[in-house]
């Protein structure tokens, strides 16, 4: 027999959700580690990256990680097509020029990819902090691999 105390799976599931304080904090180093490998995978051999929209060239330290589509859309937040080294001005000032950064990824990546790209942002995702820990070590490895061939 069922002790009183003992919790039914209905229970469990209707115990309201516990906060992941760590999710917030660990997708926050998630956009760090993803940016710096951005910026590094769009740098040339002397560490300049060119400007996706605008063409002008900088020290890729002083480059951002420019979003075609927003990093509000978790979807495509850490998609590597989504995302190109861009001058601060670009894309704090110039909305991110989105049209331009669109096109662009079309030659880069092949025709299309920039709708392809709107099309998965639409969907609304919740990310874990298990695909986020996956995320973090993937980018690193990424990043780890672009400094030995610089
Ligand atoms: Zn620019």
């Amino acid at each position: 027999m069922k002790a009183d105390n003992e919790m039914s799976v209905k229970d469990y599931f209707l115990l309201p959700k516990t906060p992941r304080p760590d999710l917030k904090r660990r997708i926050a180093v998630l956009d760090q580690v993803f940016s710096k490998y951005i910026r590094l995978r769009d740098a040339d051999s002397r560490g300049y990256c060119r400007c996706i929209t605008c063409g002008r060239s900088e020290p890729w330290k002083e480059m951002d990680a420019g979003h075609f589509v927003s990093r509000d859309r978790k979807a495509v937040r850490w998609d590597e097509r989504n995302v190109h080294a861009q001058c601060p001005h670009c894309n704090r000032f110039r909305a991110g020029m989105q049209f331009l950064h669109g096109r662009q990824i079309d030659c880069l990546h092949g025709r299309g990819t920039a709708d392809m790209l709107m099309q998965i942002s639409r969907a609304r995702i919740k990310v874990s902090l298990f695909e986020v820990e996956h995320h973090i070590v993937a980018f690193r490895e990424k990043t780890k691999k672009l400094l030995e061939n610089h």
